[in-house]
């Protein structure tokens, strides 16, 4: 039987939005290195690291080049960091997954900027355990502007924001509590802003299964890592709670909201 012409439109949007997905995280990678490193993020062409060689189209080709010219610079044979790859699988995988939910509909607009977003928030994160606040407020503008993009029903997203927002704010107030008997910082201050820019997307309860996913995965990459004294920066992780919630959470959600 020929697949259906919806599956065949799904599918090449899919590819797309994985090459598209690739493009940017290739290009986020750059510019947060660049940032970390104290030079102009968006300034001059791309470069390698170690021997400074401008880097031709050949070599910019998001994951295929990594893999043809085995991780290391065609120049000057020095490794490329491991997080360019990610970084591009990342984008992809994401992107992806976000077609495969949404579809064409006007909603995956929102959510591919939101992804965007949270992609760049995690590099930054990573480089310089720093959630850079440009980004999350580029969060809650994504998110007023498609409230009307979207002719949403502008109470009901509100009140529906309002009630999320009780998730980050109940966790500030222990945060708070915990750092007065501790006289140490438990969490920092960019991950309560991230979680309120997220509270305006979820509802209350997917806020919840976004931090409880987050704080899993953080725990088991801080259980895991070599090096168990160095920071473990928690804005990936709540990045991946979030996407997980967003495309595979909702049969969980309904499945204990049905305990009730
Ligand atoms: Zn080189």
């Amino acid at each position: 039987m020929p697949p259906e012409p919806h599956a065949i439109l799904t599918a090449y949007l899919c590819f797309w939005l994985a090459v598209s997905g690739a493009v940017l995280g290739s290009f986020f990678d750059c510019a947060v290195s660049r940032w970390a490193a104290g030079e102009p993020p968006f300034r001059g062409r791309s470069r390698c690291s170690s021997c400074g060689h401008t880097l031709s189209a050949s070599d910019l080709v998001p994951v295929f080049s990594f893999l043809v010219r085995r991780g290391r610079c065609r120049w000057c044979g020095a490794k490329i960091p491991a997080e360019c790859l990610a970084a591009e699988l990342a984008g992809a995988a994401s992107f992806l997954c976000l077609g495969a939910v949404f579809g064409a509909a006007p909603a995956l607009g929102q959510w591919l900027i939101w992804a965007a977003l949270l992609l760049a928030l995690s590099l930054a994160d990573c480089a310089r355990q720093l959630l850079p606040d440009p980004l999350v407020l580029g969060l809650c503008v994504n998110r007023l502007v498609w409230v009307f993009l979207l002719r949403e029903d502008i109470p009901q997203a509100a009140l529906t924001a309002l009630a999320a927002c009780a998730v980050p704010a109940a966790l500030l107030c222990a945060v708070l509590v915990g750092e007065k008997y501790t006289g140490r910082e438990l969490m920092g201050g960019g991950d309560i802003k991230l979680l309120f820019a997220l509270a305006l997307y979820f509802t209350w309860a997917q806020m919840l299964l976004t931090l409880l996913i987050g704080c899993a995965l953080g725990l088991v990459w801080a259980l895991c890592a070599k090096r168990r004294r160095a920071a473990v920066p928690f804005g990936p992780f709540l990045a991946l709670g979030a996407f997980s919630t967003l495309c595979f959470g909702g049969p969980l959600i309904a499945w204990y909201i049905g305990l009730f």
